[in-house]
Formats: C-alpha cells, structure tokens, sequence
C-alpha cells in the first residue's frame, strides 16, 4: 500500500494505492474509489469547501512509476498545488508546485520551506510531510 498525504483547504487529503483499487479520503471520509487502478493513469475528482464556504474543485491523479512508485499530482480549480511520488508508506519525491524543482533536501524555516529555484514559499503541510525530516533524502 502507497500512501500520500497532504492538507488543501485546511482538509486533510489521503491517497492510498493498493494492489486492486485506488482511493482518496478526505478527512478520513473515502471521496473516490477506482478499482484496478494500478499501472494505468487515473484521475480523481472532488469538491473541497474552505473556510469561507467556497467550492473548489479537486483532482488527483495517479500515475503507475515502474512497480513499486506512484507519482501523485493534485490540482485545485485547474492549477497544480502539489506533486509527489510516494512509495511504500513514504515520499520519495517532491516538487516545488510553482517550478517543479525537487523540494527534497530542503532546509523548512518552521512550517514553511522556501524554493531555492523559483522563490515560492510553500509549508509542510502543503507538501505532504508533517516534519522538516521527512524533507531529507530518502
Ligand atoms: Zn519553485
């Protein structure tokens, strides 16, 4: 099981690949479920309130990387906030959402983590890792 993580809206956002299926849970709560999902691109789509109550609509897609990793992108209201590749229960790579540059090996000032490429200042949450540790290399 692969599993990813990462806060959008202040939800709590799971991706979680298995061998048959394929699911994202919000808050706990299972929002999308494809079955044989494995080694074939696919897309998952919700809707997440913010804290004001507006509606934004969410994709994650999953794509198969070799046997044994998933590339995971989100994106909110059409524009990529995330992408990530996870294996086993960890991310092994994560991208700037503004640039792509990896984001693994960076130094976070508290929560946050600039980009030493583009600038973008980004937080831990956003990136899917709950402590500046997970940000070292596997
Ligand atoms: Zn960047």
């Amino acid at each position: 099981m692969r599993i990813g993580r990462t806060s959008l809206f202040g939800h709590l956002v799971e991706v979680r690949c298995g061998e048959l299926d394929e699911m994202v849970l919000v808050d706990g709560r299972p929002v999308s479920r494809k079955r044989f999902a494995n080694f074939r691109n696919t897309s998952h789509f919700f809707d997440l309130e913010d804290e004001d109550g507006t509606a934004h609509a969410c994709e994650i897609l999953c794509a198969a990387d070799g046997l044994l990793s998933t590339r995971v992108t989100v994106l909110a209201d059409g524009r990529r906030v995330l992408r990530m590749k996870i294996r086993g229960g960890r991310v092994v790579d994560l991208r700037c959402p503004a640039c792509s540059y990896s984001m693994l090996g960076q130094v976070a000032e508290g929560d946050r983590v600039r980009c030493p490429e583009c600038g973008e200042m980004t937080t831990l949450g956003a990136l899917g890792v709950r402590t500046a540790t997970d940000l070292m290399e596997p």
